[in-house]
């Protein structure tokens, strides 16, 4: 007989969903209230303002969109872009990859700025990309690149954008809330996140914001958006009517209740206490698996804190190792993809995961897993590691 479904507790560090923290659960759990309820549009009013400050931006067009990442991805793509549109779009793993794809199903041209999987985006390449395309309408890019786990330089590529006239459009799932990510101060004109990585919400609701010059070009489009519902001159009706909102889409009641808590959390550590966080932890679990004799694939100075793709031993089978955590620590961790599938586990310390006990425990659970396995590693020296970074903090 089909029965409740009751999942047990797992530890995710994977690359997302992360851990949801209770408080955000909690909220979650809260009695239904209808979508235009006075009540409600207030606290949607709060979700902007605790948006823009988690975006670091004034823009007033800053809202959540009621579906995942790669809807939010959509959303700043079908607005901005225009059927004979050419758009500049960086690949370094699987994300700048479905930025092409929504480029070219718009009916626009993607001119691709390729680099290896693991290494940042090249700024002179871009550079070289902008100097041939100088009708190029927007520069896009992964910030974080969830596949690798490597950071580009978004400050860099933004100005670069700039000085060659570009609209800048920058995903930013992974990287809100775990690094440093400054809307206005390095002219990002349209940016999308999603919920479940570093914001430690449940999954299913991307933020996006946009600049008013980004604004500006959506209002003067030549051509309807083609998408309905994610049509911004429709959904703004909705999130930002002064007087009155209008009808678009019943919204996620329950679900922007623990993104307004997950916003709130983030607002009480302060931004810059949550990057410092994840720089900890990271280096301490970078300390760990060093003496498991682990390798994380990017260099150092471009590694995201939050997302680590951590070389696979030779002769391990990967999956063997990621089957054992799950079922044996209730630990998850995730696998590589693309260029990386079967050579990297993908170990995220995001938001409300990134905490010393969950450093711990991996390292704790890997050294157990891989001497199971007959991985010859010196046990206790990964725990030790870890905490000599803790204790020197
Ligand atoms: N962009 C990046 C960098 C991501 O990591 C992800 C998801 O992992 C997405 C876009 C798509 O987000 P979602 O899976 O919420 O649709």
């Amino acid at each position: 007989m089909t029965q409740s479904f009751f999942p047990p507790q797992r530890r995710l560090m994977g690359p997302g969903p992360s851990d949801v923290s209770p408080r955000v659960l909690a909220a979650l759990a809260r009695p239904t209230i209808g979508h235009l309820d006075p009540l409600f549009i207030g606290l949607m009013d709060e979700i902007k303002t605790l948006l823009q400050y988690a975006f670091q931006t004034s823009n007033k067009l800053t809202l959540p969109v009621s579906a995942p990442g790669s809807a939010g991805m959509e959303t700043v793509f079908v607005n901005l872009i225009e059927p004979g549109d050419k758009v500049i779009v960086c690949q370094n793993g699987v994300f700048g990859g479905r930025m092409r794809e929504n480029v070219e199903r718009i009916g626009a041209t993607a001119i691709m700025v390729e680099d290896n999987w693991g290494e940042p985006v090249s700024v002179s390449k871009v550079e070289t990309a902008l100097s041939q395309h100088s009708d190029a309408k927007a520069l896009a890019f992964v910030h974080a690149e969830t596949s690798t786990g490597a950071r580009s330089d978004a400050e860099a590529l933004c100005e670069l954008a700039h000085r060659y006239g570009a609209l800048t459009i920058v995903d930013a799932v992974t990287s809100l809330g775990g690094v440093e990510l400054k809307t206005d101060q390095w002219g990002i004109d349209a940016i999308y996140s999603g919920t479940q990585k570093c914001l430690s919400c449940v999954p299913g609701l991307s933020p996006v914001s946009f600049s008013d010059r980004a604004v500006e070009v959506i209002r003067s489009r030549k051509t309807k958006v083609q998408s309905w519902f994610l049509d911004l001159n429709l959904v703004m009706a909705y999130w930002s009517g002064d007087s009155g909102r209008s009808y678009h889409h019943t919204a996620p009641v329950n679900a922007l209740y623990a993104l307004h808590e997950a916003l709130l959390i983030l607002k009480e550590e302060g931004l810059e206490n949550s990057i410092a966080r994840h720089q900890l932890h990271h280096r301490a679990f970078a300390a760990g698996l060093k003496a498991l004799g682990l390798d994380i694939v990017v260099e150092q100075q471009y590694r995201l804190p939050q997302l680590n793709a951590v070389s696979v031993l030779a002769g391990v089978d990967e999956a063997v190792v990621r089957r054992k955590l799950l079922q044996d620590w209730d630990l998850e961790i995730g696998a590589g993809l693309g260029s990386l599938a079967g050579k990297v586990w993908r170990i995220g310390l995001m938001g409300h995961a990134a905490r010393r006990s969950n450093v711990v425990y991996c390292l704790g659970a890997l050294e157990q897993v891989l001497l199971q396995l007959g991985v010859k590693v010196d046990a206790g020296a990964a725990l030790a590691a870890a905490e000599n970074v803790y204790a020197a903090a």
